[in-house]
């Protein structure tokens, strides 16, 4: 018989998500050493930095009009080999939904002191495909999406949009190729429920886990642009930014 996680999570005492240290009780899974230590990119209070450079040179490609610049941030330099990239790897793979929650609530506290996202009213994670979601039994976007809509005061939906296509692992492809991968993956929900969240809403947060390329973040403002008029803000956050 196996022991339920919640007794093993009482019986052992918690370790660091990045150097497995056991934290003291008044740190949450990550210690203060490590803490201190995050990559942070601070992105939330620099209109133009990296990110945002890349996803507005993304959506300049494939916009036939103006629009307004689109804000992005993230929580923190994201490499790979880095035992920093427990942050969303755990939330991912291992269900760490209390990581998971703490690390997206020190973005959605710097966001929600941000005045360039002070007007977002609508928080919308970028959906997985059902057979995955199926698979996994949750979203790690909505799980961040969440945490900084409730920051926000702001709507969250989960609904509106949808991937239609199950995209091939983009792990190994470069930039040009990603971009036509996710290319029309996602598409809009046309209901009254969605013409209604998209009329009311003013300003929308799109949040991933980790901003590689930008091409999935792209490919779901497309979509979204089908109804939500070009003079509204598409904005964009994620925990980590390889860059
Ligand atoms: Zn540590």
């Amino acid at each position: 018989m196996s022991i339920p996680e919640s007794i093993l999570d009482f019986l052992l005492p918690a370790s660091c998500i990045v150097c497995g240290g056991i934290l003291n009780p008044n740190e949450k899974s990550i210690c203060l050493d490590c803490l201190s230590d995050l990559p942070r990119t601070f992105y939330s209070s620099r209109s133009h930095n990296p990110m945002a450079d890349r996803f507005n040179s993304l959506i300049q490609r494939d916009s036939d009009g103006y629009e307004p610049y689109s804000y992005a941030t993230a929580l923190f330099h994201y490499r790979p080999e880095s035992p920093y990239s427990a942050i969303t790897k755990n939330l991912k793979y291992k269900r760490d939904f209390p990581a998971g929650r703490f690390f997206s609530s020190l973005l959605a506290s710097e966001i929600a002191s941000s005045p360039m996202f002070r007007d977002v009213d609508l928080v919308i994670p970028v959906p997985l495909h059902w057979t995955r979601y199926r698979a996994r039994g949750y979203n790690q976007a909505a799980v961040i999406a969440k945490t900084i809509a409730s920051f926000l005061g702001a709507r969250i939906d989960r609904r509106i949009l949808r991937r239609s296509r199950r995209t091939a692992t983009q792990t190994r492809l470069g930039t040009e190729e990603k971009a036509l991968n996710v290319r029309g993956a996602f598409r809009l929900v046309r209901s009254g429920h969605c013409q209604s969240v998209l009329s009311a809403a003013r300003h929308i947060l799109l949040v991933d886990d980790v901003f590689t390329t930008g091409a999935t973040l792209a490919s779901c403002r497309l979509a979204l642009r089908e109804s939500f008029p070009a003079d509204r803000r598409i904005s964009v956050a994620t925990l980590g930014f390889v860059g």
